[in-house]
């Protein structure tokens, strides 16, 4: 009996022993994430040229996030007075001050924004006029002077950036106004933080649709994959982004939250 007692007590520390071994077992790590391994070029979506559309006016129901006159409705990133350039009735993005947010936060929404690349504009790929709208301030659409320039096509105008292309490239030139009209449905997480529902997202651009319906992965990261963070309500982000580029201009923002 004691002999079978002393077997089975061997046999569970060589069970101990070799669970040791194997954690300690030197396994193959990831490959550190470079950025151009999210990236890709072709196919390039087809140049489609916008038909007019007039300047629109918020709706009566909308919440106005700016209309010409004042930063009242955003903050500096770090929380402190929102300090972009405002002349003119438009809003200029100051590289020295940093990414812009609503001071409010939002559920799923319609969002209208339009945007502006000065004339003239230089430099190529992402260095060209770039910014981009945050939705909850987790999901980037991008924003980007893709005029007869081109980029990766998961990181051109309109991508949900490093995860979709645009159906089309509906870009007017510098100079000219381009109009985003955003529907946005937020996820919904289960406990475990993980997605019950992801994010979903439809963009209009200049009347053109060029994300429809597009079911939004996670984080749009410049480098790695999308992250899976949980989250509720969050403002809408606009990108004071950091290449060498003449800066962009924002007008007639509205909101509504559905
Ligand atoms: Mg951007």
């Amino acid at each position: 009996m004691k002999r079978l007692f002393l077997t089975a007590q061997a046999a569970a520390f060589a069970c101990l022993l070799s669970a040791q071994a194997q954690e300690k077992k030197d396994y193959p790590q990831p490959e550190p994430m470079r950025p151009g391994m999210s990236e890709y070029w072709t196919p390039q979506p087809k140049v489609v040229a916008p038909g007019d559309i007039k300047q629109a006016g918020a709706p009566s129901d909308a919440i106005v996030l700016f209309d010409g006159k004042d930063l009242s409705a955003w903050t500096n990133a770090d929380g402190g007075k929102a300090e972009w350039t405002v002349k003119g009735g438009v809003m200029t993005v100051d590289k020295s001050k940093g990414d812009i947010l609503t001071r409010q936060k939002f559920g799923s929404f319609q969002l209208h924004l339009e945007w502006c690349v000065p004339k003239g504009i230089t430099g190529e790929s992402q260095a060209r006029g770039n910014s981009g709208v945050f939705l909850q301030d987790m999901y980037e659409v991008q924003i980007l002077d893709c005029y007869g320039n081109e980029t990766y096509v998961n990181g051109m105008t309109g991508s949900i950036y490093k995860q979709t292309p645009p159906l089309a490239n509906a870009m007017r030139a510098p100079g000219e106004w381009n109009v985003y009209d955003i529907i946005y449905t937020a996820p919904i997480f289960k406990e475990d933080g993980t997605y019950l529902y992801r994010p979903f997202v439809t963009v209009i651009q200049n009347g053109i649709v060029i994300q429809n319906h597009t079911e939004i992965q996670g984080t749009t990261e410049y480098i790695g994959f999308p992250r899976t963070v949980k989250h509720g309500d969050g403002p809408i982000r606009l990108q004071s982004h950091g290449d060498p580029s003449q800066p962009i201009s924002f007008r007639n923002i509205w909101i509504r939250p559905l």
